[in-house]
């Protein structure tokens, strides 16, 4: 029985490991995973603006992968050691006849002095968290000085889905906090930042419903700002002004993750780029990649693909068909990448939903929202 090894446990692990089980009864899946439970990412933010609690978003993994005869290992991994097929983790080391490199990204805070010392970030269940801590803290050092009280500024330094998303919920977050501490909502102020000159440029009528909503939510936005160094409390720009803000929150980009390393380089999909439209290393044809960790580039539109769940997912699906091809001798079968769609969510209303050039928004689109995470987290418990 070939051993199947799937590395991390998020949107592209969880879908290549339930694949695999599902279609190659007998075969051995193990799923390693630093943490005990998968992230369903796109409600983090509403976790950071005390809009859902934990169990929300949070799945537990064991209980899901036993379920189906899934083996799980909760351990960080260290290394793989590509020669003699083994995954070394702090707990143990785990031998491997197929590998699935299915480990995220990491936040990119691209080489910007003091950014990642001095902003939170928001990746996990606990970034969530400590933004959600942070801001109740400094509420409640507001409320004890009512006398001098300074102006409560906050920044968001990316203006993409996520950074959009977000300050959305927090401007909603922080209106309840001046109600609840008894402050006037005048003293706080969210601040978006963004490089580019324009807001999301998937389409014009998309960038201006999002426009309208920051606005209507009193979020100051700046295009075109370029951060050059944050400062503990301060932001300072190319052109040497400077913004001063307690709570920072850089959402500015991601990177595959660190352990991809080197080889990161190597596998790639696509034909033209590096190599392997198979979601395969071309140096080793047992080890395959999903989800963030991979970088996708699309030649008929010369850009990087967007990572999302959906990408990961079906990548994840594509790279469970293509280990059981290889076990049967099968040809493997190419990734075709999707124009997949984007919702954010504008506050606890409204959201926005684009695909291909069509652009719809309102309160349906929200529940739409909601009712998928409802689906996802029920079709992987199930
Ligand atoms: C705040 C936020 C909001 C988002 N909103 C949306 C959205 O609305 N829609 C959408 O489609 N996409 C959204 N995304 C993007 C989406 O989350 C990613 O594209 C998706 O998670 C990628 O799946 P993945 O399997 O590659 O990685 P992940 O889901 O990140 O899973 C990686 C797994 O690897 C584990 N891991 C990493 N390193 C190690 C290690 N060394 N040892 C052991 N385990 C390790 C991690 O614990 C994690 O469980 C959002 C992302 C964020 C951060």
């Amino acid at each position: 029985m070939k051993k199947i090894v799937v590395l991390g446990g998020g949107f592209g692990g969880i879908a290549t490991a339930l694949r695999i089980k599902k279609k190659l009864n007998n075969s051995s899946v193990t799923v390693i995973d630093k943490n005990n439970y998968h992230t369903f990412t796109p409600a983090l933010s509403k976790l950071a603006s005390g809009m859902i609690s934990q169990e929300e978003c949070l799945i537990n993994l064991s209980v899901i992968l036993s379920k189906k005869g899934i083996g799980f290992l909760n351990s960080e991994i260290t290394e793989i050691d590509v020669r003699n097929k083994i995954v070394i983790t702090r707990k143990k080391k785990v031998k491997y006849d197929f590998l699935i490199k299915s480990i995220g990204s990491e936040t990119n805070f691209f080489d910007i002095a003091g950014a990642e010392k001095n902003s939170f970030v928001l990746k996990t269940a606990i970034d969530a968290i400590n933004i959600r801590n942070h801001i109740e803290d400094t509420f409640k050092i507001l409320a004890k000085n009512t006398q001098k009280q300074d102006k409560y500024n906050l920044v968001l330094i990316g203006a993409g889905p996520v950074g959009i998303e977000l300050a959305g919920d927090i401007a909603h977050y922080l209106e309840d906090l001046c109600n609840i501490f008894n402050i006037n909502h005048h003293k706080t102020a969210v601040h978006l930042i963004e490089k580019s000159h324009q807001l999301l440029n998937f389409n014009k009528k998309f960038s201006s419903i999002a426009k309208q909503f920051l606005n209507e939510k009193g979020i100051s936005v700046h295009t075109g700002k370029n951060v050059k160094e944050i400062k503990k409390g301060r932001i300072i720009f190319d052109n040497e002004t400077h913004l001063d803000a307690r709570t920072i929150i850089w959402v500015g980009g991601i990177k595959p993750n660190k352990l991809i390393g080197e080889e990161k380089a190597r596998l790639c999909c696509i034909k033209g780029l590096i190599s392997n439209e198979f979601l395969q290393s071309v140096a080793n044809e047992n080890i395959f990649e999903a989800g963030d960790a991979v970088i996708c580039y699309d030649e008929e539109i010369h850009k990087q693909i967007i990572h999302n769940a959906q990408a990961a997912i079906d990548q994840g699906k594509l790279v469970a068909d293509n280990i059981i091809r290889r076990i049967e001798n099968k040809k493997l079968k190419g990734y075709v990448p999707k124009k997949y769609p984007v919702i954010i969510t504008l506050g606890d209303k409204t959201a926005i939903f684009y695909i291909n050039g069509f652009v719809f928004s309102g309160r349906f689109v929200s529940w739409l929202k909601a009712a998928i995470r409802k689906h996802y987290i029920y079709s992987i418990k199930r």
